[in-house]
């Protein structure tokens, strides 16, 4: 690890109106800590800033004295991007404030805010920002990635929601990115990851929901899965965009309204989701029963907010994670083979298999209109690898990528960074397709040395 001179940490305390954190201060681990907890790497310096001001300075420090840097938001990316080994950590966990405009339908979002943060502020206005369906996952990150969860079909990507961004480039700038100014950078942070600065601001548009939703799970015992599948695939893109279903298939959780006897089995789980009148939703959902024999289902009329926070408990911090993806435009017989395969030898308890159906307004903003251009979309698959233990790394790792393997014929083609693990960089330039070319070369001209490199990243 690099050695600062005491004076330096002393002097960038000064000029900090944050928090300067280093390796022998009390708080350091749980400061270094973030949610997969494969990663283990521990930082020469972490400035928690107080706010935007904090950025430059920061940025400014870590260029003087040699040091990487990484960009924290709520430190979800299962790659460890968050962090770096021996280098400058730009922490946001104090910068989450949520302004929002009721009037013009407008959020004004700082980087630290988690999608919770988010949802309670837009909600309390009946609005909200289609973004993931883990509340506890950093708004930041998911946005520069692109972002999607059960508002998508009908509001779009994350990135689709996003007005402008106010971000500080590598020699300290403070720029403003929206549609007539700095168009260039905001083309490129609406998909491109942290390459081209941080993220000081986020403006979203906000589109009235609920605050009630009708939402829940359907668990059809594995055996029933080919049928349950097809009968998904025959459905649910003809459905209004309103409505939503995703596929998860993995060990029962040992839910309330499961029989106990359900409890570790393998299951299929149809998590649906309607942005609408209830009993649209209740009429939109009926035919997924007859799909199968249900062995539980728990649906009902809930607040947006619960629903959004619904899958925290299965997805808390601590566990360790190795996630693979890939976008699908339909749905074939043998991507379905592949995932009854798997899914039939599910390496822990924690792993699961799942579709999340994206198909509708993604699919009408034009493949170059932003660097995230994968607008054929119609599915993400993402496959899980989660377990508790060391020793079981190889074997759910080994499994992971199998599945990647097995289910790539059938893929569309193209990444969603936001899902890609530590090992691969390589697919960095598939992940932007036709879009690369640009990135690299907006990456020459606001981060030419690249100072941002701890995340994917686009080599100009
Ligand atoms: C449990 C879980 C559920 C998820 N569910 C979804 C989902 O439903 N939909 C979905 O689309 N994705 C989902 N994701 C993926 C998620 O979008 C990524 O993990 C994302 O990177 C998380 O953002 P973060 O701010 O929490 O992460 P961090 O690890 O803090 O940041 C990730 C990277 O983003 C960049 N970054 C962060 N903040 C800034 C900033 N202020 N300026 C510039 N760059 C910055 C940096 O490169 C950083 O390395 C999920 C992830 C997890 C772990």
């Amino acid at each position: 690890m690099a050695t600062i001179p005491t004076d330096a940490i002393a002097e960038l305390r000064s000029k900090s109106r944050g928090q300067v954190i280093v390796p022998h201060d009390a708080t350091y681990d749980e400061v270094r800590s973030i949610w997969n907890a494969m990663i283990d790497k521990r930082p020469a310096v972490i400035v928690r800033c107080a706010g935007k001001d904090d950025v430059p300075v920061a940025i400014r420090f870590a260029r003087q004295h040699g040091l990487d840097v990484a960009i924290r938001g709520a430190g979800h990316n299962i790659a460890g991007n968050a962090l770096c080994e021996g280098g400058l950590v730009i922490d946001h966990a104090n910068m989450k404030g949520v302004t929002v405009d009721r009037h013009t339908k407008r959020a004004y979002v700082e980087p630290g805010a988690t999608l919770a943060d988010v949802d309670a502020a837009a909600q309390a206005h009946g609005l909200a920002i289609p973004v993931g369906i883990n509340s506890t996952t950093g708004i930041a990150g998911l946005t520069l990635g692109g972002g999607f969860g059960w508002l998508t079909r009908k509001h779009g990507m994350t990135i689709d929601a996003l007005v402008s961004a106010d971000v500080v480039t590598a020699d300290g700038r403070q720029l403003h990115a929206g549609h007539s100014e700095n168009d260039d950078l905001f083309w490129a942070l609406r998909g491109g990851g942290g390459n081209f600065g941080v993220v000081t601001r986020f403006e979203f548009q906000l589109y009235p929901v609920g605050p009630e939703v009708t939402a829940g799970l359907i668990v059809f015992p594995a055996a029933q899965s080919r049928q349950v599948l097809a009968g998904y695939r025959g459905y649910v893109e003809s459905t209004p965009e309103e409505f939503t279903t995703w596929v998860v298939m993995r060990q029962a959780p040992p839910l309330p309204f499961l029989p106990a006897s359900v409890h570790g089995t393998d299951v299929l789980v149809l998590a649906v989701f309607h942005a609408g009148a209830q009993a649209e939703g209740q009429k939109l959902i009926a035919p997924l029963r007859g799909w199968g024999t249900p062995v539980g289902e728990h649906i009902g009329a809930m607040p947006y907010v619960q629903w959004q926070q619904a899958f925290d408990p299965l997805l808390t911090p601590g566990a360790r994670n190795y996630w693979k993806s890939h976008n699908f435009t339909e749905l074939s017989d043998g991507l379905f083979d592949a995932m009854i395969e798997y899914a039939g030898t599910l390496p822990s308890p924690q792993c699961e298999i799942f579709i999340g159906l994206i198909a509708g307004a993604p699919n009408r903003v034009a493949p170059d209109a932003m660097a995230w251009g994968h607008r054929d979309a119609k599915y993400v698959l993402n496959v899980h690898g989660r377990w508790d233990t060391p020793s079981d790394d190889d074997k759910v790792i080994a499994w992971t990528r199998a599945f990647f393997k097995a289910s790539q014929p059938f893929a569309s083609g193209g990444a969603y960074v936001n899902f890609m693990t530590e090992d691969e960089s390589g697919r960095v330039e598939n992940a932007y397709g036709a879009n690369f070319a640009r990135l690299q070369a907006i990456k020459r001209k606001y981060d030419p040395e690249n100072v941002f490199h701890h995340n994917q990243n686009i080599k100009a």
